[in-house]
């Protein structure tokens, strides 16, 4: 789901266009503070490969489908939970801008929230945010607006970011096989996009926010009825 909406982005974002969406692995993870999603580089900054300047640190290798996962991108529950599609696609063009614009592993240095004045950042990311909307591929983009259980990849067996080169029962790879894919609550808010949206066919599909509405409102009146034949009951 989210893979098909990044590489959406990264072909109509000019500011994304150097992000190779298949060596960025989406996972769902848990709540760290208030954060809704987060970037993981692969390599040391100093260095730009796996081990630290000093020598003293390795960074776990991760590989998925034989592919080397330059970028792992963390979604919290926060992004999940009571979010619109529009604040969604502002934390993965978020999260997607701070990879470096030579896709190396490395975050951009010059993207980092330090380095920007917040209101500057922000107007960058509400630019990129207000143009996707604007050509955004609906039928992709609907999927945002997923409202119940959505299934997403998780670790199994989370890499550290870093361990000591020392340290010999430390893993040095991990792969798919330290992944799962496990179902995530997704609650959508409603929006102005999605507003605009409920009159085209893009709602056709069972995961969509207007049919699991549909659906609530169904198990409800189902629930009464249930309710009315217990107490009208017992012969
Ligand atoms: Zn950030």
């Amino acid at each position: 789901m989210l893979r098909d909406v990044a590489k959406d982005l990264a072909l109509r974002i000019v500011d994304l266009a150097h992000v190779d969406v298949d060596r960025v692995l989406f996972v769902a993870e848990s709540a760290r503070r208030g954060s809704r999603a987060s970037t993981r580089p692969t390599v040391f900054k100093d260095t730009g490969t796996r081990k630290s300047e000093d020598g003293q640190y390795r960074r776990p290798k991760i590989k998925i489908g034989g592919k080397r996962v330059a970028y792992v991108i963390a979604l919290r529950p926060k992004f999940f939970l009571d979010s619109t599609v529009e604040e969604r696609v502002r934390t993965i063009i978020h999260e997607l801008y701070h990879v470096a614009p030579q896709f190396d592993g490395r975050l951009a240095e010059r993207r980092r929230h330090q380095q920007l004045p917040h209101g500057e950042y922000q107007e960058t990311i509400d630019r990129m945010v207000g143009e996707y909307m604007e050509s955004a591929n609906s039928r992709l983009l609907i999927r945002l607006a997923a409202h119940g259980e959505v299934w997403m990849v998780q670790w199994l067996a989370r890499p550290p970011l870093k361990a000591r080169a020392e340290d010999r029962a430390a893993r040095r790879t991990y792969t798919e096989r330290d992944l799962f894919e496990g179902p995530v609550l997704m609650r959508t808010t409603t929006s102005a996009w999605l507003e605009k949206m409920k009159d085209s066919d893009c709602f056709d599909s069972d995961l969509f926010w207007q049919n699991q509405t549909k659906k609530e409102e169904k198990n409800a009146s189902e629930s009464k009825k249930e309710k009315e034949e217990v107490v009208g009951g017992n012969p």
